[in-house]
């Protein structure tokens, strides 16, 4: 099934307030209306036979349409990450809700309260599910702006050590990539950073700081002739030769330095540290990536907070997600924003 993408679809409402929300989307019934509205904008098309017409609704499962020339039964959440959910659509629409709108987003405690669930597990497993969500498949890469440059870096994340004696850690390492963008003449400034600011960003984890791993994601996540700007770790030598208009800086561990070549990634990286550890109290190794892609979707779409609700159930559309028991088995692999997978 195609993915849904509501991003530009005015004509179905989102809410901009708690009541505004509470009047869209009363029950199970008004929440399956609007995903369908979504999936089908010229009306339901049956998949079996084709026939466009209004579907027959069954009270009792909101999830289910059947097709009134052929009989046959459509699953509305087919395809979405609420598939073979047992979970209420109300209570995934509150979850979107929530998410989209919570500008530090939530721990999954915080969201198990607020959505008045029994279970953390299941608190859980819909927070993970919707970060499944957040990666589109067909991600682009960033920058390829001429006026524009990309800023790149790594930095380690993590590694909390619980008595296991000093100098072992479990850090991981995670590459980024941000859009530096410059604000107008004219407008407001911000003068520490001489009037840039951040565009999209792309995080991944990475196996290590080799020119592969680094010189990789930077591939997978930007477009290719873009202004990049890094340090001078040899690892990002060989990006001219891969196509890349590429600005090494001497920084030689000086952070003023540091802080007036590259100041938006490092801005990125502390917001992201500061998300980590506040919000999360520090997450595994294993389900980082979900974090980072977490992190990526609420950066990118900041400006545009209301947005943020139709893109999840958008993107969620034509998206697969993990089931609890791959969470926990760790069977399940978290989508990267770049593509790369280490
Ligand atoms: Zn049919």
């Amino acid at each position: 099934m195609a993915a849904i993408d509501i991003h530009q679809r005015d004509e179905l409402a989102f809410p901009r307030s708690l009541p505004e929300f509470q009047k869209l989307f009363p029950d199970d019934a008004a929440c399956a209306t609007y995903l369908g509205r979504a999936r089908w904008p010229h009306g339901f098309v049956c998949p079996h036979c084709g026939v466009i017409g209004e579907p027959f609704r069954i009270t009792t499962r909101p999830g289910v349409l059947e097709c009134r020339a052929c009989r046959r039964q459509t699953g509305l959440l087919a395809g979405t990450v609420m598939e073979r959910s047992h979970t209420p659509l109300s209570v995934w629409f509150w979850a979107a809700y929530l998410v989209a709108s919570q500008t530090p987003g939530m721990s999954a405690v915080q969201f198990q309260r607020q959505l008045g669930l029994t279970r953390y597990e299941t608190a859980f497993a819909i927070l993970h599910k919707l970060r499944a969500g957040m990666v589109r498949p067909d991600q682009d890469r960033i920058g390829g702006q001429a006026k524009e440059h990309v800023e790149v870096d790594e930095t380690w994340v993590g590694g909390r050590t619980r008595g296991e004696g000093r100098g072992i850690h479990h850090k991981t390492l995670v590459s980024a990539a941000v859009e530096v963008r410059h604000r107008k003449p004219g407008t407001a400034q911000d003068k520490r950073r001489d009037g840039r600011f951040a565009g999209r960003v792309r995080l991944a984890i990475v196996a290590d700081r080799s020119a592969d791993s680094l010189c990789g994601f930077v591939e997978n996540a930007v477009m290719p002739g873009s202004l990049i700007i890094t340090d001078d770790w040899s690892g990002y030598a060989s990006l001219r030769k891969r196509g890349y208009d590429h600005h090494p800086i001497a920084e030689s561990g000086d952070p003023e330095i540091a802080e007036q070549f590259m100041p938006i990634i490092h801005l990125v990286f502390s917001n992201l540290k500061t998300w980590l550890n506040g919000i999360h109290h520090g997450v595994s190794a294993k389900h980082l990536q979900a974090y980072l892609n977490e992190f990526t979707f609420r950066f990118n779409r900041r400006f545009y907070p209301f947005n943020a609700f139709r893109s999840l159930l958008g993107i969620a559309g034509g998206a697969e997600a993990p089931t609890y028991a791959q969470l926990y088995s760790g069977a399940w692999v978290h989508p990267t924003c770049s593509g790369c997978l280490t």
